[in-house]
Order: C-alpha cells, then structure tokens, then sequence
C-alpha cells in the first residue's frame, strides 16, 4: 500500500533488459552499424516519451532518477545575475532541499504557499512573478497528499507575468498517471521516473522543451545533446518504455479511483478519517485519531500491509513539512499517514488490507485507552 514510494517492476521488463543487456548492449555512440541500430532506437524511444507527454516539441533526457532530473532543470536554468526562484513549499526534497540549498548560497528564492486543498496558491505566484523570475519550480501532483497543480492554469499567469520565465514541474506522481498534455501548457522542463510505475528504479527522464535554455551539470563525452554525459543505460531506458506501453491511463485510473473508495470505505467505517484533498486517486491520506502514524506503520508492517508516512526520502525525520504547510494542527500529523495505490492490485487485496488496517487500529487503540 505504498505505491507512491515505489511499485513492483513487471515481470515483462525483465525479458527486456536481458535483450539489451546481453544481446543488443552496443554502445549507441559508437560507429558500427549495430551501435547506430542502437541509436535509432533511442531516437525512437524519444519520440516515444515526447508522444506520452503530449509534447509537440522539445526532447527527452534519460537520466539515473527523477532527484537528478530535478536538480538539472533547477541548477540548470541558474544564471549569474538579479534573478529571482519560485518554488512552492510542498515540493519533494528532490526539489525543496536544492531550493534551501540556493537560498542558503545567496539566491533570492521565493516560497510559495499551499491552499487548505493541498495545491499551490496562485493568487500568491501571481503576486510574486515579475520580469526578474529566472525559474517556477512547481510539482504536478503532490507524493504527500494526492492534490494536482493545475499546470495549464500555472502556465497562463507565468505568461502573463513572468513571460521569460522558465517552467519546471515535477511530474513523478503524474506520469503515466493522469493525462499529461505538454503542448497545451509553457512547461520547459517535466521530471518523471520509472519506478512509480512498474519500471526499474536507476532510470527516469527529463522532458526538456529547449536544449539552448539548459546548462548541463557535468561535463563528458557530450551524450544526450550534451546535457548528459555518460553512456545511455540502453536496457533500463528500454525498460522503462516497456512500463511505460504496458499503462493504459484512462483504464488504470477508473481502476484506481474504485480501489482507493473501496478502501476508505471500508477503513472510515472502522474509525479511520480520510483526508479530503481533491486530486488523485492514487493517493489517499489518513489520520488515526489518537494513535501515531508511525506507530501504525510499524504494527502494520508486522501484519504484513506496507504503508507510508510521506516522502521515503523525508520518511525517517519527524513530522510532515507539507502538511504542516497546509496548515493541519501538529496532533494530527503526527496521527497521518499515506496509502497509495496500483492498478495492479485487485480489489480482494485492497479490501483484505482495509481490513488489517482497521483490525490493527482497533487493537492499538484499545491498548492505549
Ligand atoms: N518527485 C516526487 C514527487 C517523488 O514522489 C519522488 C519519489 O519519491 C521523486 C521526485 C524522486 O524520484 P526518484 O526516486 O526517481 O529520485
């Protein structure tokens, strides 16, 4: 129950790294017309991600994970001068600790706030942009609480005011997830990773809408339009486009939405309260009242049922910075935790963990009452 962390790889991509691995495991830069087969197929697989995007234009970076491609759009797009950097507070450590990171090294950088919803307040972004803000670093959809940023709308009011802007969005919990349509939004740079979606975890992507706007962050044998140096990881990038033809999103996502009432369904009639942050169904937030989160976590985890309390990055410190930000009284942080779902779970397992959940919240409760 705890997807949003990480998924199971399916099975099929392993039959597909042993191809590229141990059969076709040429060097896409070198000059034998096997590597060039390689490399078509890479281009190939470009275009690919870019369709998948609903990108008219731009390119694709592989890169070994999305707090990598994160951190090359942020410190990417950084230039000398008297520029300004908006994130909102709700973003992933991936992206929230390089915003900490720039402040501390003398950048001016701009925090925005969350709604009581969970997603970023806009009133604020527009009173912030200006013609000085270099880069608006704001996720798709929140790994905390499941809320989506309306990046159609974000892209409109950085036109407006801050048209030479550059637009980065972590789209980790998105892709593949709900519908992502690039060309209808001013998105330069989109981050998304394999792992949350049954591919391998070492490989994810960085969608870049212009190659010119980008500073790499290392240098070397000038891979990847030379925004990535370093031999492409051939089998996992094939891997992760294995995941990603395997999701069919419209059907997983009807899936999901039923899944995820069937479990607060059954969690809130044994005493569990669901957070109500409108978004996706692949996140659902509870609070059980007077018990610890964490201490959930642990009894769950030895009933076999594997929840979350947020961010696995952020999962070992205490208390919850997103949720404190939306403004939810320390008490009952401190009680939250996170489920998040597959579509390839099925409702008999969903309905079976509900159980446990509610069985084992009962049990605790009871013991300390
Ligand atoms: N951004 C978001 C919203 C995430 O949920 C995660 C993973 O938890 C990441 C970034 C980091 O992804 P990766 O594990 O590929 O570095």
């Amino acid at each position: 129950m705890d997807n949003a962390g990480t998924t199971k790889m399916a099975e099929e991509c392993l039959k597909v790294y042993r191809k590229y691995a141990c059969e076709e495991f040429f060097n896409p830069s070198a000059l034998s017309s096997e590597s060039n087969q390689i490399a078509s197929l890479l281009a190939e697989t470009e275009r690919l991600f870019l369709a998948k995007l609903g990108a008219s234009d731009g390119n694709v970076l592989f890169t070994g994970c999305a707090t990598e491609s994160n951190n090359l759009a942020i410190k990417g797009s950084i230039r000398k001068g008297d520029w300004e950097y908006v994130f909102s507070v709700g973003e992933h450590p991936s992206v929230y600790n390089v915003a900490k990171k720039l402040e501390a090294d003398g950048y001016k950088v701009i925090f925005l706030p969350l709604e009581k919803d969970g997603r970023v307040n806009l009133q604020y972004l527009e009173e912030v942009l200006n013609e000085k803000t270099r880069l608006i670093s704001i996720m798709h959809v929140s790994n905390e609480t499941g809320a989506i940023n309306d990046i159609e709308k974000i892209s409109k009011i950085k036109e407006k005011f801050a048209p030479k802007a550059l637009l980065h969005v972590d789209g980790v919990q998105a892709f593949m997830k709900i519908p992502v349509v690039l060309r209808k939004t001013a998105v330069d740079f989109y981050s998304f990773s394999a792992h949350k979606i049954h591919g391998p975890k070492g490989i994810a992507g960085l969608y870049v809408k212009n190659k010119g706007g980008l500073k790499e962050l290392f240098q070397g044998g000038g891979q990847q339009y030379g925004l990535r140096s370093g031999t492409e990881n051939v089998p996992a990038i094939m891997q992760f486009r294995k995941a990603v033809e395997l999701v069919n999103i419209e059907k997983n996502y009807e899936k999901v939405k039923n899944l995820k009432k069937c479990f607060a369904e059954i969690v809130a009639a044994g005493g569990v309260k669901c957070a109500d942050f409108a978004g996706s169904p692949y996140i659902l937030n509870l609070v059980f009242d007077g018990v610890k989160g964490e201490t959930m976590l642990h009894a769950l985890d030895q009933n076999g049922v594997v929840i979350g309390l947020g961010s696995a990055c952020s999962a070992k410190k205490a208390g919850n910075r997103v949720l404190e930000e939306i403004g939810i009284a320390k008490d009952v942080i401190i009680s939250s935790a996170r489920v998040s779902f597959s579509a390839n779970q099925s409702v008999e397992e969903i309905e079976t963990a509900a159980r446990i959940v509610v069985e084992t919240y009962k049990h605790i409760k009871e013991k300390v009452s």
